[in-house]
């Protein structure tokens, strides 16, 4: 190891700066977070140097650099464009035994800024050791997407009741009480920005913790169920919420519209369970329900992994009523739904300023009598996004002919959207169903209709303002 990572505390200690430039700037507002008592010595200011030094938040010794300038101070740090007067810099500070850190320069420093991740008061440093910023960077960046937003206010909570749990428990039962915190249902509701029902768990948690101390070190965790939209199969089209609980949990209860992919990126020793429903499966969705309870009541953070968006054509109002009957805890986070997946890889905006004013997302798998008056889906400047088309899609065209409809009114099916199999057939309502048919078109795929399914950006570009193609030109 070429450094040891420590971190200073600088409050209303001296530091030095010397170089008034961008770079100097930088480092200033660093020292200045940590409330450090900054001198920066430089012949000009960078304007906000000048106004820091105006209000007094820094103060500035015009002119040459001197050895004598760093007497007393706890940091140096050499930023200006000058190699000479880094390298006095740095002899100066080393000869008074002063951390000195030269930008840009290893060999002249003998300490280093890291990378850093600010979520006061948590701080994570990440470093090279001076071998590449960049990656450090992007190391810091990998971490960054891994943390939630609000890890800075779960620090603060936890400080705050560090003293009480002290008092409380004996130190041997502290440790798996605090991870049973951090990792269970009063760190994710912290982390959800419910501070309330986390203090509620804290209490709770904490006496049984008490009572149980002797038996059960930990007391008994409360388990939570996270409904997680997985997105339309890229794992990289998952959000950050999804990704931080799905390094989180358990257990992991996942459909067959989850891709392997997305799987991939869960924790690694996560136990997986499929419960995908083939079609026409009775008893499945109780089963899910059961085990959502029990894995729950055993005290499991349990990821509910759905495809696309867990409240579109999911299901996922159902099981949130469930796990609310039960009183289990339960966090909901959103998903990219499969027709804007498929939408954004086919190229077709569901809705254009010109082409189409509104969008409905139809369940393409009705059963006879459905209630919806068809007469609006055959309106050409308004899309509709059948779900579960696949199967039945002679019928969902003969229903929009039935409608009003006409033959030219284009189409688009995608299959397997952002996935790299995915596969796109634009046409009409003349012919889908046949090209589907003849390329053997299954599930899972969407149906895109209205006039924007026959969106084309080049010829859009070319006629601005005009659409690219009429309906009634094509019938
Ligand atoms: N909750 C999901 C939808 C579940 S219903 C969501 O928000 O996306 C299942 C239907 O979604 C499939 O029949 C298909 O029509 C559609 N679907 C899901 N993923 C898809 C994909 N990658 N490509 C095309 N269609 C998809």
């Amino acid at each position: 190891m070429d450094y040891l990572p420590v971190f200073l505390e600088l409050r209303a200690r001296p530091a030095v700066v010397v170089g008034g430039g961008a770079v100097g700037l930088r480092k200033v507002s660093w020292l200045l977070r940590a409330q450090a008592s900054v001198t920066v010595i430089a012949g000009e200011l960078h304007a906000e140097l000048a106004a820091l030094a105006a209000g007094g938040q820094i103060t500035h010794r015009a002119g040459q650099f001197s050895a004598q300038q760093l007497c007393g101070a706890v940091l140096v740090v050499a930023a200006t464009d000058d190699r000479e007067v880094n390298r006095a810099v740095s002899l100066a500070a080393r000869a008074q035994n002063i951390p000195v850190n030269v930008v840009d320069d290893g060999e002249l420093s003998t300490f280093i800024f890291p990378a850093l991740i600010e979520r006061a008061p948590l701080l994570v440093a990440v470093s090279s050791c001076g071998h590449s910023p960049v990656l450090a960077r992007w190391v810091r960046e990998q971490i960054e997407a891994l943390l939630p937003a609000r890890i800075g206010a779960l620090a603060r909570f936890l400080g705050a009741r560090r003293q009480s749990v002290k008092r409380t428990l004996a130190a041997l039962a502290r440790r798996a009480f605090w991870e049973g915190i951090v990792t269970g249902a009063v760190g994710s509701r912290v982390l959800a920005g419910d501070e309330a029902a986390a203090e509620d768990g804290f209490v709770r948690e904490l006496r049984s913790a008490q009572l149980t101390a002797g038996a059960h070190p930990a007391g008994a965790p409360l388990g939570e169920v996270y409904l997680i939209g997985a997105g339309p199969g890229d794992p990289d089209l998952l959000t950050l919420r999804a990704l931080q609980l799905l390094q989180r949990c358990d257990v992991i209860l996942y459909d067959r519209l989850v891709s392997p992919a997305v799987l991939e990126r869960a924790r690694r020793d996560a136990e997986r369970i499929f419960v995908g429903k083939e079609s026409g499966e009775r008893g499945q969705q109780e089963r899910i329900n059961a085990l959502l309870v029990s894995l729950a009541r055993a005290g499991k953070r349990v990821a509910r992994l759905k495809g696309g968006d867990p409240f579109v054509f999911g299901r996922g109002g159902e099981e949130l009523a469930l796990l609310a009957a039960h009183e289990i805890p339960c966090i909901v986070v959103p998903g990219i739904t499969a027709a804007l997946g498929a939408a954004a890889c086919a190229e077709i905006p569901l809705t254009h300023r010109h082409l189409a004013q509104s969008v409905t997302f139809v369940n393409g798998h009705q059963r006879e009598g459905a209630p919806a008056d068809w007469r609006f889906f055959a309106n050409p400047s308004h899309t509709i996004v059948f779900y579960m088309a696949s199967a039945q899609l002679p019928e969902i065209v003969a229903r929009l002919r039935a409608a009003g409809a006409a033959a030219g009114h284009p189409a688009a099916l995608i299959e397997q959207a952002t996935l790299p199999q995915q596969r796109v057939l634009r046409g009409s309502l003349a012919d889908i169903a046949a090209l589907a048919a003849a390329a053997g078109i299954g599930p899972p795929a969407l149906l895109i209709v209205g006039e924007v399914a026959a969106f084309a950006p080049a010829e859009a570009l070319a006629q601005v303002g005009v659409p690219a193609r009429s309906a009634g030109a094509l019938a």
